[in-house]
């Protein structure tokens, strides 16, 4: 007898029941339905897997990594060679000769700051004030004397030669540690007050260097308030040239050279 078969996952199959072959009647009608429930089962598939199926092959790199190439690092930016730092932490390797400009007929600056010294001595010249360069760039041998000069006059007023060292170097830097080197640096004072000690603070001159050097590019490299930070007595009649920039800047912020390195 022939048995209409609903087909449960049967799909238009020959059954054999009792020896009877039971022909699927409906088989077409089977046929769509087999096809409805695959497209169920896949649409739930689909449905559970967040709507988008997501495809990861071996060939997709992992999320996350490698998707974006790195950006090209920035190049180091060349060092300013008008912020080079000179101290008793940072010594010069080697005797500095920089291309010489001479200013007030005997002493000699690097060339852009000996300019930048000009105008600023003709400005103040106009205003009433006599600035006096009395030392610009020294050789490191001409440091060396004066160093050993200074170890000798604490010797002779009883220091060991070891404590003669450490109290020279608080009034004359060790070879390579002075700025004056770098031809960048110029102590001036004026003519009614030459002495080099704190009392020129107290000058016009001095003043109005303090007040005006910015202007020049040029900074008082060793304030009475930065004693700690830059391990020098104050020292009102060194100036060093740093360029207009940088000298504003440090000017604004009342940092000294270490503090502007650090912060800028
Ligand atoms: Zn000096």
């Amino acid at each position: 007898m022939l048995q209409r078969v609903t087909s449960l996952g049967g799909c238009g199959k020959i059954r054999v029941t009792g020896g009877n072959v039971v022909m699927l009647l409906n088989w077409q009608h089977g046929y769509r339905r087999c096809l409805a429930l695959l497209s169920l089962v896949i649409l739930l598939a689909v449905g559970f897997s967040g709507c988008t199926p997501t495809v990861q092959g071996p060939d997709l790199p992992p999320k996350g990594t490698g998707e974006t190439p790195d950006p090209t690092p920035e190049p180091e930016p060349e060092p300013d060679p008008y912020l080079i730092l000179v101290n008793a932490d940072n010594p010069l390797t080697e005797d500095m000769e920089p291309s010489l400009k001479t200013v007030q007929g005997q002493f000699k600056l690097e060339e852009e700051a000996a300019d930048a010294l000009i105008a600023m001595i003709a400005v103040a010249k106009e205003e009433g004030i006599s600035l006096l360069i009395c030392s610009a760039y020294r050789p490191n041998s001409t440091q060396e004397r004066l160093y050993k000069n200074q170890v000798q006059k604490f010797v002779g007023r009883g220091y060991s030669e070891a404590d003669a060292a450490v109290a020279a170097a608080s009034v004359v830097a060790r070879p390579g540690t002075s700025e004056h080197n770098t031809g960048l640096a110029a102590d001036i004072v004026t003519p009614s007050y030459q002495t080099l000690n704190e009392g020129f603070a107290e000058t016009t001159a001095a003043k109005w260097m303090a007040a005006n050097a910015h202007y020049y590019g040029f900074v008082l490299r060793y304030p009475k308030d930065k004693q700690e930070t830059t391990g020098i007595i104050f020292e009102p009649w060194h100036f060093r040239y740093v360029g207009l920039e940088h000298a504003q800047k440090m000017q604004e912020n009342n940092w000294c050279l270490e503090e502007y390195l650090a912060n800028r």
